[in-house]
């Protein structure tokens, strides 16, 4: 008996070592995303010059390529026309291509569907083709995703669909955001802060950045496994801006270590959770929002935007009227 005992003690000492190793041997769980950055060439294009536009770009495109993160570029053409930088604005969208990103639009003049006709936002998505188009044909490649202004995607459903309706006519898919942590509300107030040289502040938004988006991806993160069991691949919503130039590493690396592999928009758009009903309308939101209403389960409790930051950037708004947009 002594003999059996001692062997189901290992038996069970084994089970133990068994069970327990692989829930430590477990680094982070499997999480894939997509980068999606807007407001191309340059969230404040029309505060650079084309020089200056080339060169965040080269910087943005530098460090994704460094860390093999694909992206795609959403486009508003209209920040390619001012006179005498039109060649260095298209150079900037050309470079996203030429590294082996994708461009997609974002309609010409950053246009909300639920503040114009659907015929007059129809004429801007087309607008905003022209360029990117070309330069897509250049490299043999197709305008395939648009990205709505404000995430606006219709203030009533006949309106939503009948866009829908279009946009796949033209050949676009809707490109969805799930996970945003406002990084242009951060953005206009770092580049302020960086021209005048004050590194404090930077450094201080930065690590409110990073902080904002741990709070984010906690919270929407748990929300995705409530709605749909598990972590559908999420779709990250950045702007193209300073901030992401010089920070997008440390993003890059906070996103690795919760476990995220980083996928194409086309990657993460095969996820089933996003042929899920979606009757939301409204004000522009991401689509766990959307698919949390059209539940009848709006979300509760969602992350605060640090005010400090809102603040700065209001003060700001009132010296430079229209410095800033999403
Ligand atoms: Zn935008």
């Amino acid at each position: 008996m002594k003999v059996i005992h001692a062997r189901c003690g290992l038996a069970i000492l084994l089970c133990l070592l068994v069970v327990r190793f692989p829930v430590h041997a477990q680094t982070a769980p499997q999480r894939a995303i997509a980068v999606t950055i807007d407001d191309l060439p340059a969230g404040a294009a029309n505060s650079m010059t084309g020089a200056e536009i080339v060169q965040m770009t080269t910087k943005l495109l530098g460090t994704l390529r460094e860390q093999k993160v694909p992206a795609i570029g959403f486009v508003n053409e209209q920040k390619l026309y001012k006179l005498g930088e039109v060649d260095d604005r298209i150079k900037a969208l050309d470079l996203w291509l030429d590294n082996g990103f994708d461009l997609g639009n974002h309609t010409f003049a950053h246009t909300s569907l639920n503040r114009v006709t659907l015929q007059a936002w129809e004429e801007e998505v087309i607008r905003g083709e022209t360029v990117t188009r070309l330069l897509l044909a250049q490299h043999k490649m197709k305008l395939r995703y648009l990205r709505h202004p404000y995430l606006d995607a219709g203030g009533d459903l006949q309106t939503r669909r009948e866009a829908e309706a279009f946009l796949s006519s033209r050949g676009y898919a809707v490109a969805p955001v799930t996970m945003d942590a406002w990084d242009w509300m951060y953005a206009g107030v770092y580049e302020d802060a960086r021209k005048r040289g004050d590194s404090a502040l930077q450094q201080q938004l930065v690590s409110s950045y990073l902080s904002y988006t741990t709070t984010i991806f906690d919270y929407f993160e748990k929300v995705s496994k409530d709605l749909f069991g598990y972590e559908p691949k999420q779709v990250l919503l950045l702007h193209a801006n300073w901030l992401e130039a010089e920070h997008i590493g440390e993003l890059i690396e906070l996103l690795r270590k919760r476990g995220y592999q980083f996928v194409t928009l086309e990657i993460a758009l095969s996820d089933g959770a996003y042929s899920s009903p979606d009757q939301y309308v409204g004000e522009g939101t991401g689509w766990l929002d959307h698919w949390a209403i059209t539940r009848g389960h709006p979300l509760q409790n969602e992350p605060v935007f640090p005010q400090w930051v809102i603040d700065k950037s209001h003060e700001l708004r009132r010296q430079i009227p229209a410095a800033a947009s999403n």
